[in-house]
């Protein structure tokens, strides 16, 4: 392993802690569930604790939900359904999804607070990225839901019903938001799950919904861990299932739903080929790699964690890396200096070292900065490993840590040969000055959405979604209202 020194620790040019404070809000010691458009206790009376995983101190304890409860919220979900929102008119659930989009536009700070210290993302990212993305669903949704006739010209549009939806701890209210904003839009109603990890800015924006005066049962939300999943995904009252996350759980709800008329879309991991030709702007590109790999703490189904770099340039590409990875921050999450955040979980975190030990076990040459971390949390340096070979485990696997496995290659065809050599096909990126190189290798790999000359930018309007093991169906775009609806 070599490490290089942090430049900014103990010099004139180190930043001063900027902290954004979260005194302007303040969290319940106790979350219920939301069923029928009310917060209750979960039936058991069970309950457990969130953390920061910063600090790693409790910041609220949350229901968790078990199968009485699920049963409880798809019928309210049903009930809602039958009587009211598929009744109504788009024009009029557009209305409701308008008023969500403004209120997350008025409590962002609280809710880029309370994501970063949930969830450990740097605030920079809670507050440009996943707040501001999360209000543009809604508003981008709300404008479909009187206008579906236009999306599907020349078919009649009508909603499925019930929707069971499934979401992961990486991106929490941003998942909500991709989730719940086309199954409402298209007239359905939902019961949502969010991970155990992250649950705290689910039940804000179960506040957000009571504070738009959505109709009683029209969102529903379950907290729980991987059980209470399974008990939704097992309900028989459920017309589709939306899921993101691992591929194993996702594998394991594609059995269950195997004899079943419940519809399934899938958005599951990653492995992306982010590949850097000789004639690209080396210093852009070399920003490229550090977004595409360390935006989020790499916690990025999408993250751009295999990086093929063109030989002639490769010793170059990797001396700047390195030189740019002393300059990145990790720490408080809170600190609008942080560019590295706090690993989710200490599970995440024990996962992503055992990774580290196993890329060195396979021969690969581990690199660190040596960057100050706390002493408290759950903190991983900035890492890359050279040395691979394309059937190493931290080639292949999906790591989601802050950890990025760096190959090379001569021509172009041998780059999308090592960049389709993966069980995945979510993303993937290209550095070039050419734009038919461009063409070439966005029609040459074999992943939903691919990047030219930049990394990690999401839209509303642009549809995303994955083939081979990254899973099915798309969300975003008119193609992501395609899930949601029934055409005749
Ligand atoms: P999971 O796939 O377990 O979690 C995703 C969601 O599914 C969570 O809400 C989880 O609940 C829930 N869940 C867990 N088990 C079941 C089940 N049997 N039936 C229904 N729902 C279930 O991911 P992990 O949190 O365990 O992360 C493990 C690895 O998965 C990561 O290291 C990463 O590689 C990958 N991952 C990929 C993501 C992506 O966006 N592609 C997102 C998250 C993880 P709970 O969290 O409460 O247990």
């Amino acid at each position: 392993m070599t490490e290089i020194k942090n430049p900014t620790k103990g010099s004139p040019w180190g930043y001063a802690p900027a902290p954004e404070s979260s005194d302007h809000f303040k969290l319940k010691d106790q979350y219920g569930l939301l069923i029928g458009g009310k917060f209750v206790a979960a039936v058991s009376g069970k309950r457990f604790a969130t953390i920061n995983p910063a600090t790693e101190k409790v910041l609220a304890h949350v229901a968790d939900a078990g199968e009485k409860d699920v049963d409880k919220a798809v019928r309210a979900a049903r009930t809602a359904y039958e009587k009211v929102w598929r009744k109504m008119s788009g024009r009029e659930r557009g209305k409701y999804l308008y008023r969500i989009a403004r209120i997350i536009q008025e409590r962002s700070r609280e809710l880029a607070v309370v994501e970063s210290m949930d969830g450990g993302k740097p605030i920079r990212e809670s507050r440009d990225v996943d707040v501001p993305l999360a209000a543009a669903h809604f508003f981008y949704h709300a404008g479909w839901a009187d206008k579906l006739p236009y999306a599907f010209p020349g078919k009649a549009v009508r909603p499925i019903g019930v929707a069971g939806q499934i979401i992961p701890w990486n991106f929490p209210l941003l998942m909500v938001a991709w989730k719940v904003a086309p199954a409402l839009a298209c007239g359905n109603t939902v019961v949502l799950k969010p991970a155990e990890t992250t649950p705290l800015t689910a039940l804000l924006f179960a506040e957000i919904c009571q504070e738009a005066e959505l109709p009683d049962g029209v969102f529903n939300c379950l907290t729980g861990a991987g059980a209470t999943g399974a008990a939704l995904v097992k309900h028989s009252g459920l017309d589709k299932i939306a899921f993101t996350g691992s591929t194993e759980v996702g594998k394991a709800i594609q059995k269950s739903l195997a004899a079943r008329p419940t519809k399934l879309t899938l958005e599951l991991g990653g492995k992306a080929a982010n590949i850097i030709f000789e004639d690209a702007a080396i210093d852009q590109a070399v920003e490229g790699i550090v977004n595409g790999i360390f935006f989020n703490q790499g916690h990025v189904c999408c993250a751009g964690s295999r990086l093929l770099v063109q030989e002639s340039v490769e010793k170059e590409v990797v001396a700047k890396l390195k030189a740019r990875m002393a300059h990145l921050i990790v720490g408080d999450p809170l600190d609008k200096n942080t560019d590295i955040g706090a690993i989710n979980s200490k599970a995440q975190c024990d996962r992503i070292q055992d990774y580290l030990k196993v890329g060195q076990e396979e021969g690969a040459e581990l690199f660190q900065t040596n960057c100050p971390i706390p002493d408290k949390g759950y903190f991983i340096r900035p890492s890359f490993f050279t040395k691979v070979a394309q059937s190493h485990r931290i080639v292949q696997e999906e790591i989601f840590g802050p950890v990025l496995a760096i190959q090379s290659f001569r021509t172009l065809n041998e780059a999308l040969e090592k960049a389709n050599n993966t069980p995945y096909g979510l993303s993937g990126g290209v550095w070039t000055d050419k734009g038919a190189k461009i063409f070439k290798v966005t029609r040459g790999i074999k992943a939903g959405v691919i990047w030219a000359n930049t990394f990690n930018k999401f839209d509303p309007a642009s549809p995303f979604g994955g083939y081979k093991e990254s899973g099915y169906g798309r969300e975003g775009g008119r193609h992501g209202l395609r899930p949601y609806v029934e055409l005749s």
